[in-house]
């Protein structure tokens, strides 16, 4: 479903990432981890072109992301993205917050997209809250209705950038259930995290990254009882 193959990129002088190549079979839940700085970021976000990049090839559903004639924003309207800071359109309510790319991207009708807004937004469990505006939730209520709002796009795969790490610790657990959920139900997922019991619990497999390159990617299993590189081992040592 996704397909990194020796990916680079440069800012400036800068290489951010180097020759990262990996893929994501579809149903497969891939946990991308590493210390701050190694580049997760920037890998998850030239997967939906959000960033150019200069070397490499990524396929997502067989098609080129960095080929001209790629049409984008329809590759985009494709793959859901949840980010670290909710970015919910503040002056929009809930239900428009679910519904506006629905229409404006998709041509739904109003009317199906609101079904198909509310459908997912019961099913993160705020459908009671539909009325409000982001700034009357809490950041995990916030985080529940972006993933609502980006699965109200049937999207073919979803990516995550962090998406608990600005969360209140009594709010990680609520954002972590629905994610579990859709992992199970078999959504393709690559997901930046240091939520490792989140990666034990669903991951099919854990890339670590170290200054842009991909250092490890292996199955889950292995990653957590036998990692390789001692930047992974020292990683684990830390965090667990
Ligand atoms: P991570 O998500 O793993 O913390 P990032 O992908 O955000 O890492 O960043 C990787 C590296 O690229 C960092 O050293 C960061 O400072 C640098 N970087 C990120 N964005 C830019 C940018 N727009 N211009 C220059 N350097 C950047
Ligand atoms: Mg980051």
């Amino acid at each position: 479903m996704i397909e990194l193959t020796k990916v680079s990129k440069w800012y400036g002088d800068f290489q951010v990432l180097s020759e990262c190549s990996t893929t994501v079979a579809r149903g497969d839940v891939v946990v991308v981890c590493g210390p701050s700085g190694s580049g997760k970021s920037t890998l998850i976000k030239t997967v939906n072109g959000l960033e150019p990049f200069q070397q490499g090839e990524i396929r997502v559903d067989g098609i080129s992301v960095g080929a001209a004639q790629t049409d984008l924003p329809a590759l985009r309207s494709k793959i859901g993205m949840v980010f670290q800071n909710f970015e919910l359109f503040p002056h929009l309510s809930v239900r428009r917050n679910l519904t506006l790319a629905q229409v404006k991207v998709l041509g739904r009708s109003e009317m199906e997209a609101t079904e198909r807004g509310l459908k997912y937004l019961d099913r993160v469990g705020l459908l009671a809250h539909q009325d409000k505006y982001p700034s009357q939730l809490s950041g995990g209520q916030q985080q529940r209705v972006a993933i609502a709002r980006a699965l109200a796009m049937d999207p073919i795969a979803m990516l995550f950038d962090e998406p608990t790490s600005a969360l209140d610790p009594e709010m990680i657990g609520e954002v972590l259930d629905v994610m579990v959920g859709l992992a199970q139900e078999g959504m393709t997922m690559m997901v930046v995290t240091h939520e490792m019991g989140f990666a034990r619990k669903v991951a099919d497999r854990i890339v670590f990254m170290d200054q842009g390159r991909i250092v490890e990617d292996t199955p889950k299993d292995e990653f957590f009882s036998t990692p390789r590189s001692r930047r992974a081992k020292e990683f684990l040592a830390r965090i667990i």
